[in-house]
């Protein structure tokens, strides 16, 4: 039995840690923006309806020998601590049953189709792989999906409410940007009105959309374009969610090489501050929530429902870019070392004199200054 795996990809959205994840394309049927890495040395692939089907039959064996187990233990086929822990305690179990045995535990009856743009499945196939999911594996309420604007732009409305119909309920896009010039030098492969026709078409279809956004990929040049025009394109769009993904280059990105050439330069912490700044002081008569979860944004309490916290939204930037310099490099310290989320965190007495602590150790440490320092090490927890 723990011979028992399925194929799996690389990624899946942080919202999605306690999803089944179930592969029904390989890569990205794109794989040129200049931003991303992640496919780049992998071919794209659509898998078959029978090897899906060949996957979730391979689920549901896991599940029922989980259960079977639960039941030898006297557990009521229940998925318990206890049970869970069993069968990582054994070695042999791959990893993607171990993954069946963490959804089982955390019951939360959602699966991620991976791999990046599912929606450039033929419409009839993704439905009978959905409805083949739903058929198997009973109670399953949320289905997930990554997928490009431009592909659901080409998708009529009508398929999308088939495939909603068959059970995909949610949609993550990669919107990164709402300026053209700047999706044309990050080769995103579509435009403003590609994305907002898109997006539209999702959620006319009657899905959920995330739409993701990507403070600094405007650079020094196109920053103030970059904010506006994206806030414009969401504004025309109305996702039930925008999340913020700050810019990160490492090395291994094709956008590396244009920062060494000098074809882009990078916007500073405080600069990309300012600029989610412009972009939230532009989002108008939408309705989305904002989330900014990801580790690599300087600020995780920009977060709220638009309208109303707006402005809750601009005093907790205020509030950063208020501080004075030697408090902002404080709270730098305390963000990298993942203690602080927001600026409030610093008024907490024991974080603060753990990253007072911290920053003494350095300062004896590199004589010269910090800043760089900080940069490095913001880079090597982002990567
Ligand atoms: S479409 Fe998405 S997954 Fe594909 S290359 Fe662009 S960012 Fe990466």
């Amino acid at each position: 039995m723990e011979q028992l795996s399925f194929e799996q990809g690389p990624i899946r959205p942080p919202s999605e840690a306690r999803s089944l994840l179930l592969r029904v394309t390989r890569s990205c049927s794109w794989n040129k923006c200049q931003f991303c890495s992640v496919y780049k040395s992998s071919k794209f692939e659509r898998c078959t309806v029978d090897e899906v089907k060949a996957d979730i039959d391979t689920v549901v064996e896991i599940i029922n020998s989980v259960k079977a187990v639960s039941w030898k233990m006297g557990l009521s086929g229940q998925v318990t601590p206890q049970l869970a822990q069993y069968f990582f305690d054994r070695p042999g179990y791959s990893q993607s049953f171990l993954s069946v045995v963490t959804w089982l535990y955390y019951a939360t009856h959602a699966v991620f189709l991976q791999d990046a743009n599912n929606l450039v499945l033929d419409a009839d196939k993704l439905v009978a792989m959905l409805e083949y999911l739903n058929e198997m594996i009973p109670g399953i309420t949320r289905i997930t999906t990554y997928s490009r604007s431009q592909t659901a732009a080409r998708k009529s409305v009508e398929d999308l409410k088939r495939i909603r119909a068959a059970g995909l309920n949610r949609v993550h896009m990669g919107l990164e940007s709402g300026s053209d010039k700047v999706l044309k030098f990050m080769k995103k492969g579509v435009n403003a009105e590609g994305h907002i026709k898109g997006g539209r078409n999702v959620i006319e279809a009657g899905m959920e959309l995330f739409e993701y956004y990507m403070p600094g990929l405007g650079g020094r040049e196109l920053w103030r374009e970059h904010s506006i025009e994206t806030a414009r394109v969401l504004n025309a769009i109305n996702p039930h969610f925008i999340r913020l993904r700050t810019l990160h280059v490492g090395q291994m990105l094709p956008l590396h090489e244009q920062v060494q050439s000098g074809n882009f330069k990078l916007r500073t912490p405080e600069e990309i501050v300012e600029e989610i700044k412009l972009f939230i002081e532009n989002l108008e008569g939408i309705t989305s929530f904002v989330a900014s979860d990801h580790i690599g944004n300087m600020l995780q309490d920009v977060e709220g429902q638009l309208p109303q916290d707006k402005q809750r939204m601009l005093d907790a930037i205020d509030r950063y870019l208020d501080l004075e310099s030697d408090e902002r490099l404080h709270y730098h310290v305390g963000r990298v070392m993942g203690i602080y989320s927001g600026v409030p965190d610093m008024a907490l007495p024991r974080a603060r004199q753990k990253v007072e602590e911290t920053i003494d150790r350095l300062k004896n440490q590199y004589e010269d200054g910090l800043d760089d320092v900080l940069i490095q090490i913001h880079d090597r927890v982002m990567r």
